[in-house]
């Protein structure tokens, strides 16, 4: 099972191009500032729980030709790093193309041999903080955040290797 609070089709804050965007319900870490914070508890009556498997249906019946991909923010998705590893599982099998983001408070050496890993693209780690709140950072709120090439940094035995993608524009 996988509790999440919504899904949003349209979204191109999230990671590259236009991207579906599914929000996992839960985030132990209650950082200052959190741009979600209704996506913070844990408790059986915050969002919805469902099968990872009609959760993948319900995924694949909304990812059209115009996305470039799609993302898993929070709450932090990977709280539910089991749960989320069976779901992408399933979609790379169905789509071995589709581009996967997920945001995560904690920092890829942290998770790097989490079997979850090698079916995401790209990472982008790490908490808010609020002191290092910058906003015109591209796709994260705070400089301590990374934006990692997952396969490219596992391949270098996990030296993490950073996506630069410039500022964003207001
Ligand atoms: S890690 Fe992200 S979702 Fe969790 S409390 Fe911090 S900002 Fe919010």
């Amino acid at each position: 099972m996988i509790r999440y609070a919504g899904v949003i089709s349209d979204s191109v804050v999230d990671g590259t191009g236009l991207r579906l965007v599914t929000f996992l319900q839960g985030c132990p870490r209650h950082c200052p500032g959190c741009h979600n914070p209704e996506l913070i508890p844990f408790d059986q009556q915050k969002g919805l729980e469902i099968e990872e498997k009609e959760f993948v249906r319900l995924l694949l019946k909304r990812i059209t030709q115009e996305h470039s991909g799609i993302t898993f923010s929070g709450g932090d998705p990977l709280m539910q790093a089991d749960s989320l590893c069976a779901v992408l599982e399933r979609l790379k099998k169905k789509k071995p193309e589709l581009n996967v983001w997920v945001y995560t408070g904690y920092n890829f050496e942290e998770v790097r041999d989490w079997p979850v890993m090698k079916y995401i693209d790209v990472l982008v780690d790490g908490p808010f903080v609020e002191q290092k709140k910058d906003l015109g950072l591209a796709f994260r709120g705070s400089s301590n955040q990374r934006i990692i090439d997952v396969p490219k940094s596992l391949a270098q035995k996990g030296r993490v290797v950073e996506i630069k993608l410039g500022v964003q524009s207001a």
